[in-house]
């Protein structure tokens, strides 16, 4: 679909949580190396870009480092790579799945950097994130210990199923692991992709991460 659809949608779920929630999109482009279709969702007005690829990334900065673009990285981080990133400068890490993790980048980063905590809400194997019930205990761990590891909220990837009922079982958990953080500072609740990203506003997300389903109408 094309970016003006995607809005119109995230405009009409939103509606049905709150007219205060503001959601914002971050168009998942990891499924192409050319940067041709990230210039014509710029054209259109995109500026949040998310990878999952550090070596991909990189190269995308760079044949784009004259447009004001937010990167986000949302790709499983590895020890050995997190200088490369850090190189980059992306604007946020969403994918902080570990206190380990935390600990590695806040060590190797010379200045604060914007993270996300993730969060395994389908309590799925496959998946990378804290479990539910650290959640909270590690993201003030985190913040308590780690001065270069600035956490704006959390992010999780919902139930890989096709039962509605526990997708959005998975948003609202988040949900309610981020209302407990709010005191604490955090803004944001990254939740919802392609296929479920009206089912996560509907659960009170303000960050969806759209790849497919609109990157195919720009490749
Ligand atoms: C790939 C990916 C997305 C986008 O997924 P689509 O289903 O293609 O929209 C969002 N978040 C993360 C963490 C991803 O890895």
């Amino acid at each position: 679909m094309r970016l003006d659809e995607l809005i119109q949608k995230v405009e009409a779920a939103r509606l049905k949580r709150s007219e205060h929630l503001i959601v914002q999109i971050v168009a998942v482009t990891k499924y192409t190396e050319d940067i041709e279709p990230l210039k014509r969702l710029y054209n259109e007005g995109q500026r949040a870009f998310g990878e999952n690829r550090i070596q991909v990334m990189e190269k995308k900065v760079d044949a784009l480092k004259d447009y004001p673009i937010e990167w986000h990285f949302i790709g499983n981080l590895q020890k050995n790579k997190i200088n490369k990133l850090l190189s980059l400068n992306p604007f946020m890490i969403q994918s902080i799945n570990s206190y380990e993790i935390a600990e590695a980048v806040d060590k190797r980063a010379k200045k604060p950097v914007r993270c996300l905590l993730e969060i395994n809400s389908a309590g799925e194997d496959s998946k990378q994130g804290l479990a539910v019930e650290e959640a909270v205990e590690t993201y003030l761990k985190i913040k308590e210990n780690l001065n270069n590891i600035n956490l704006q909220g959390v992010m999780t990837i919902g139930a890989h199923i096709d039962d509605e009922k526990e997708i959005r079982k998975s948003f609202r958990l988040t949900y309610e692991i981020f209302d407990k953080l709010k005191p604490y500072g955090a803004k944001i609740c990254s939740m919802g992709m392609s296929g479920d990203f009206e089912i996560a506003i509907q659960e009170g997300s303000n960050m969806i991460r759209v790849g497919s389903a609109l990157l195919n109408s720009y490749l």
